[in-house]
């Protein structure tokens, strides 16, 4: 059910359009994948996700596992019924939160053990357990439970978290085969620290699994711009050029626009949806802040051109007001702007890939943004 095909390759960088197929339908790479934690995309209907131009959200295992229960959503056959999406869903595997937000979390060779940081309850997530939550959920593209490490990190501890990850891609790939559930992709997740001989070794033994597609994790961890960028260009190469690679919680709009330069198909990213609700814009003019006193009489939109349904519809004075009076409306309408912003910017991107105008497209993209 699940296959990937690249259509353009940039011949000046190394920035690619592609289509992949999944249960759920066809997705066009490049692709942001706006996150929806709690089977919800913050304050967005699966109406308003759709309009706001994203057809691939991503949802937390971690979270819908503790909350509201897999019981409650295989009542629904998963995730698709329960929240009423209908397009394709990535999932994480939990790792991450049960590494970063869960109490008394530990790391052994069978798993995590963890206490919910909801109620308390212990539990451990070993990778069989993580895809047969994901398998639960219903999810078109599961994720390999990985360790996490701190940033930064030594190398001895960076070079043994990442040869774990690599032992539980082996576990969950076993899993995932014996549920015989080929409707449903595995990626295996990359790690390695921002050690580019541990990258290169975690991308090889992951490359010889033979995984759906592959992601680089641990990034945008807290180092400097340039050395994830460093890290990313250097590993994505290590990756097969015929499946799809996916940079795990990034970034910025400069962000994707150089990893797309880079060879990155997909991406998931909290920044458009939680600054959303901080009162932070994204336009190509540069990032606002919507309290801005110079919105208080702004009766254009705050985009202008853009053809979101919050900039057809409302002035920036209207959107500064709604936020300053903490009008929940304001969250909604400032999270379709955002959306909208980074599904567009994808989309301009695949666009420009496809006329072979990649680099005119990020120089006339610096310039514009520079302009606020
Ligand atoms: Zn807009």
């Amino acid at each position: 059910m699940f296959n990937f095909a690249v259509i353009s390759e940039s011949k000046e960088t190394r920035a690619r359009a592609g289509v992949m197929k999944t249960s759920h339908g066809v997705v066009e790479t490049p692709v942001f994948m706006p996150v929806g934690t709690l089977a919800s995309v913050k304050s967005l209907s699966p109406e308003e996700i759709a309009e706001a131009g994203a057809n691939i959200i991503l949802g937390n295992t971690y979270h819908l596992y503790l909350r509201p229960g897999c019981d409650v959503i295989n009542l629904f056959s998963g995730l698709h019924g329960f929240m009423n999406w209908s397009g394709p869903i990535l999932t994480d595997s939990g790792g991450f939160q049960a590494f970063s937000l869960a109490k008394l979390s530990k790391i052994t060779e069978e798993g995590y053990t963890f206490q919910s940081h909801i109620d308390g309850s212990s539990h451990i997530l070993t990778p069989e357990k993580a895809v047969e939550i994901q398998l639960s959920l219903g999810s078109d593209i599961m994720m390999c439970l990985d360790q996490c490490i701190k940033y930064p990190a030594e190398k001895k501890e960076a070079g043994s978290a990442a040869d774990l990850t690599t032992e539980w891609a082996g576990r969950c790939k076993k899993a995932w085969q014996e549920k015989g559930e080929s409707k449903n992709a595995l990626f295996g997740i990359v790690q390695g620290g921002m050690y580019k001989d541990l990258r290169e070794k975690s991308a090889r033994d992951l490359v010889k699994m033979e995984f759906s597609g592959y992601a680089l994790g641990g990034l945008s961890v807290g180092e400097p711009v340039e050395i994830m960028l460093d890290i990313a260009d250097y590993a994505l190469p290590c990756l097969p050029g015929e499946k799809p690679k996916y940079v795990m919680g990034v970034g910025t709009p400069e962000n994707l626009v150089e990893l797309v330069a880079l060879g990155a198909d997909m991406f998931d990213c909290v920044l458009p949806t939680r600054n959303a609700r901080n009162g932070q814009m994204f336009t190509g003019r540069g990032t606002i802040n919507i309290c801005n006193s110079r919105f208080k009489y702004d009766t254009k939109p705050v985009e202008e051109g853009c053809l979101c349904y919050t900039c057809r519809n409302y002035s920036g004075a209207y959107l500064r007001h709604l936020f300053m009076a903490k009008e929940i409306l304001a969250y909604r309408l400032n999270t379709i702007h955002n959306v909208y912003y980074y599904t567009k910017l994808m989309r301009d991107m695949r666009a420009a890939i496809l006329n072979d105008a990649f680099e005119v497209f990020r120089k006339e993209f610096y310039r514009k943004r520079h302009e606020a």
